[in-house]
């Protein structure tokens, strides 16, 4: 549901304002304050409606998690979920993550997550990927030397065009599978495009890289 004025979604923006962020950019260098605990930080980008953030939050509670989506429906889903999981180590950011600089410093960041990223596939939207050469120089300057980014897609150009990308800007790729469901991993957790997918019998694609500075 596509709604232009949502006064109401703020109010409950508002009201969860431990969860969902008023203000992210204060806390560029200061993640922690964020948190009840501080831990490694992981963030997802375009979390939409939630479902990875808050089941990643509530089987490792080790670490905090932080997701970030752009549109204000849809994360108003990713709170409902956060919500209903009560977890502590998860917060949310209703922002574009085109200045992810200006959110987090140098090495703040350990693991990234890209779950069923937009695919752009026309040339032209090239620029638009979350696994473009301008993203990637975000990623590489808020992740630790040696942070990873995990990225799940069903989309098989998508995960050629950014296994290309990734080793290009010398990150280093340290896993791949073509069928991450065959493997059975228990800790998994699925998101919602994962599952849709899934349902349909399509393989979901995975890739592990590792950031070095
Ligand atoms: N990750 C979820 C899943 O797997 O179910 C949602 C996948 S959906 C195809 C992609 C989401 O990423 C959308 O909700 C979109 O709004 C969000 N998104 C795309 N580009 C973004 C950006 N630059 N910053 C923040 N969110 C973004």
């Amino acid at each position: 549901m596509r709604i232009r004025n949502k006064p109401w979604a703020d109010e409950f923006f508002e009201e969860n304002n431990h969860i969902i962020l008023q203000d992210p950019f204060s806390y560029k260098g200061n993640w922690k304050e964020a948190f009840t605990d501080k831990k490694p930080l992981h963030l997802e980008i375009g979390s939409g409606k939630g479902q990875f953030v808050a089941g990643m939050a509530a089987n490792f509670p080790e670490a905090n998690f932080i997701g970030i989506e752009r549109v204000k429906s849809v994360m108003v889903g990713a709170l409902k979920k956060v919500k209903a999981a009560e977890v502590s180590n998860a917060v949310l950011v209703n922002e574009d993550a085109k200045d992810l600089r200006d959110m987090f410093s140098e090495s703040e960041i350990d693991h990234l997550y890209l779950n069923f990223s937009d695919p752009w596939p026309k040339t032209k939207h090239a620029k638009r990927r979350l696994t473009y050469e301008s993203f990637l120089e975000q990623y590489k300057e808020i992740l630790k030397d040696g942070g990873k980014i995990t990225m799940k897609t069903d989309n098989r150009g998508l995960f050629e065009y950014s296994l290309a990308s990734f080793s290009q800007f010398g990150m280093v790729i340290e896993d791949v599978t073509l069928d991450l469901h065959e493997l059975e991993e228990e800790k998994n957790v699925m998101t919602e495009y994962e599952e849709k997918f899934a349902e349909k019998g399509q393989p979901i694609y995975r890739c592990i890289v590792i950031n070095i500075k």
